[in-house]
């Protein structure tokens, strides 16, 4: 066991305070990493508020995690000491079933082990990144290109992959008019990875407060949809939306904005349910669809393409006595685009 140096919640109500938490001893086919980043998703504030149902405590979140690999197992053949990694939601799956053989980890039918807030295969609850080191299976552990910033590669693991996904899967590409809706951590990340892949981007933000970033980032059009008639002015406009809001939203409105036969991809997660009038799918023959990160072959895929495209995540970089406060600006989308934990201030 390696007792580490983390930040986490103790109850769904309290700030998050530094902490001590064990790591397992590192078995033949895993991997001991030394954390340097660790980005902050919106998933982490859902699940230590006990926002998608009760968690135990006290509990480390974060699953946007890169390091360098500091000691192998004995029958480790794909990493060596000193290799740039990342990890991301998940850390196993029971690699048996229908899905894992087909290589879609994230959709194991007994649910993968998520890097956090997960009974792991000794029993123990999984603790994720906000931490110095965590033990995981090799085959759970991704190559982060060298040029890809360090410091800026961490989002990747989950908002990079979360999007990436079902843009490849839908076809964001020449000719796809594609529309991504809220810019934070994931959305900021679909409009860069969007562009990449040759579709064209409007971006649907609620004030005008991102347009610079959101022309910036390549997209061709920004519309601040709290302002009257916005949406309507947009009817039959794209081929795909990718809704990566955290809070419910009116789908119909969006769904409007579909060409027929278009597709809305929700990734955002609210507790809430997102309704959906049967007349908003039926008249235009339209797709009401969602999507879960991504499987390891898929989020590999997704690092080579950045590093390929020189795309990296818009990062701030914070110290772990800063986390509380991040949580606050993430919650107010005062967020540019991520924030990102210095693992070396976890004192
Ligand atoms: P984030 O950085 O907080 O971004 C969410 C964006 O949504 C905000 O920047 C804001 O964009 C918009 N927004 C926030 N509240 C809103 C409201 N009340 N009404 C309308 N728009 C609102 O969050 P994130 O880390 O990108 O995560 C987004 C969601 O995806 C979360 O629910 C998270 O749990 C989920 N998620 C899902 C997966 C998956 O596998 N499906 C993976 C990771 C995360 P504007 O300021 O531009 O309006
Ligand atoms: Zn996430």
């Amino acid at each position: 066991m390696l007792t580490v140096n983390a930040y986490g919640a103790t109850s769904a109500t309290a700030p998050l305070v530094p902490l001590t938490i064990e790591r397992r001893d590192v078995g033949p086919n895993d991997v001991l990493i030394a954390i340097r980043y660790a980005g902050i998703c919106h998933s982490d504030i859902h699940t230590v508020r006990g926002e998608w149902g009760p968690i135990a405590y006290p509990q480390v979140v974060g699953h946007e995690i890169v390091g360098e690999v500091v000691e192998v197992g004995s029958d480790v053949t794909k990493h060596a000491v000193g290799d740039r990694v990342g990890v991301g939601c998940m850390v196993n799956s029971c690699g048996e079933c229908d899905a894992c053989l087909a290589g879609d980890e994230h959709m194991c039918a007994k649910g993968n082990t998520q890097t956090y807030a997960s009974v792991d295969c000794d029993g123990t609850i999984t603790q994720g990144g906000y931490s110095t080191h965590v033990v995981v299976d090799e085959d759970f552990v991704l190559k982060v290109p060298e040029s890809i910033p360090y410091e800026q590669a961490a989002p990747l693991l989950c908002a990079g992959i979360t999007t990436y996904s079902p843009l490849a899967r839908w076809g964001a590409g020449p000719g796809k008019r594609v529309a991504v809706v809220g810019m934070g951590g994931l959305g900021h990340m679909a409009v860069k990875i969007a562009v990449a892949m040759g579709a064209e981007v409007t971006v649907l933000s609620r004030t005008p407060a991102k347009r610079d970033d959101a022309l910036a980032f390549g997209a061709v059009a920004h519309v601040a949809t709290g302002e009257e008639g916005a949406l309507k002015a947009l009817r039959r406009r794209f081929d795909l939306i990718i809704n990566t809001v955290s809070a419910p939203l009116d789908m119909n409105a969006y769904l409007a904005t579909l060409k027929p036969q278009g597709t809305l991809v929700s990734v955002g997660a609210p507790p809430e349910p997102l309704p959906v009038s049967a007349f908003s799918l039926i008249g235009g023959g339209k797709s009401f669809a969602g999507s879960n990160i991504g499987s390891i072959r898929e989020t590999q895929e997704m690092l080579d393409f950045c590093a390929e495209h020189g795309i990296a995540p818009e990062t701030e970089l914070i110290s772990a006595d800063r986390i509380n406060e991040a949580y606050e600006r993430v919650l107010s989308s005062d967020v540019r685009y991520r924030f990102v934990i210095d693992t070396e201030t976890l004192v």
